[in-house]
């Protein structure tokens, strides 16, 4: 069975193609460099970018498959939640190849997609997803941070998100701050690798709260007033990596912590993580060891998987066909603000 799937929820155009739980083609193109300019995603922009490339990116995808649209069985795309005029690109390019090919269509929800990343890569595979349940997942973007109990396939439920700004936000922000170009998280973990992440003390939000969810907008409120007290760190290339790697720990520390902590709680084996900022060395190197430490399998999603990709909606989508979930009427509209259960 062969599968196209597309993703236009954000900033990337991705459209992949999956045979039997295999990704055999996953095309991405990213729009980071136009909306860097802007210091953040301009929505408008963003969806004009799909329009252009969705059809490019479709045909790169079939050929690096070597897949016929004749050979296509199913049809999935993102849903939602996520930028209605992005969305509605994707959703309705992919209705109208499914109702021109004949075949059934998913609209597929992109957090739910983005708890089978991790099952993307690695061993066992995709296919065997119900040997590792149940599983805690972390889900930490630029838009969102969400704890997921996952208790079997297509089964979960969150048990918590932030309350206000993002993990990757607070990076981007902090960034911003420091005079970092947009998106700061992956500037953040560059410069802090060559800094000391005790050098300065910043607050852990939410670490000791029992409810599973998170807060980072007061921890970019006291960076800030850091910089204004001790405008000095910005000049010294050593201060800054300090700074940064402090200011990562501080966020690593929260995520790590209460990810483990609900995985003991609910007295899971598993846990999985997926969403830009698990491309973070600093918080996949503190997951790996405190999975360790508690004995608890871990499952990172492959950094390239990490960032919104059409290959983990592809996957869901096939998982759902292969449990005979009913298919998305061809006239169902986009869900931007469509929350898991
Ligand atoms: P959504 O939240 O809807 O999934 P998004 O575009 O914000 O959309 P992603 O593309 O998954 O989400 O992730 C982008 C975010 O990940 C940005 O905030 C970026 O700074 C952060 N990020 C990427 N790499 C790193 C890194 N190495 N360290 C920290 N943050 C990172
Ligand atoms: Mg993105
Ligand atoms: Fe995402």
């Amino acid at each position: 069975m062969i599968l196209l799937a597309v993703e236009t929820s954000c900033d990337e155009t991705s459209v992949a193609i999956i045979r039997n739980g295999k990704v055999l083609s996953t095309i991405v193109s990213s729009q980071i460099k136009l909306h860097a300019e802007y210091g953040g995603v301009v929505p408008e922009l963003a969806a004009r970018e799909h329009l252009a490339n969705l059809i490019p990116v479709a045909n790169a995808a079939m050929t690096a498959a070597e897949v016929q649209s004749d050979q296509v069985d199913a049809i999935a795309a993102t849903q939602g939640p996520g930028l209605p005029g992005a969305l509605v690109v994707g959703l309705k390019a992919a209705q109208g190849m499914a109702f021109a090919l004949n075949k059934p269509f998913f609209g597929i929800n992109h957090h739910e997609a983005h708890l089978y990343s991790p099952w993307i890569t690695g061993s066992p595979p995709v296919a065997d997803f119900d040997s590792f349940q149940p599983n805690i997942s972390l889900i930490v973007s630029g838009g969102h941070t969400m704890l997921i109990h996952v208790e079997s396939e297509l089964k979960h439920h969150v048990l918590g998100s932030t309350i206000d700004d993002a993990a990757g936000e607070c990076f981007d922000k902090v960034a911003k701050l420091i005079g970092l170009p947009y998106p700061g998280g992956p500037e953040i973990d560059r410069l802090a690798s060559a800094g000391n992440p005790k050098a300065y003390d910043f607050p852990r939000p939410m670490l000791r709260d029992a409810s599973d969810d998170f807060s980072f907008s007061g921890l970019k409120t006291s960076v800030r007033y850091f910089i204004r007290d001790n405008p000095a760190v910005l000049d010294s290339l050593q201060k800054l990596q300090d700074l940064c790697a402090s200011v990562q720990e501080a966020i690593v520390e929260v995520l790590v912590t209460k990810t483990v902590r609900a995985a003991n709680r609910l007295q899971v084996k598993c846990v999985t993580a997926s969403g830009g900022v698990t491309c973070n060395r600093a918080l996949r190197s503190a997951l790996e060891t405190a999975c360790k430490r508690k004995h608890l399998t871990l499952r990172l999603a492959e950094k390239s998987l990490c960032t919104d990709n059409a290959a983990m909606i592809g996957v869901l989508a096939e998982r759902k066909l292969l449990h005979s979930s009913t298919p998305t009427s061809l006239d169902s509209e986009i869900m931007p603000g469509w929350a898991l259960a």
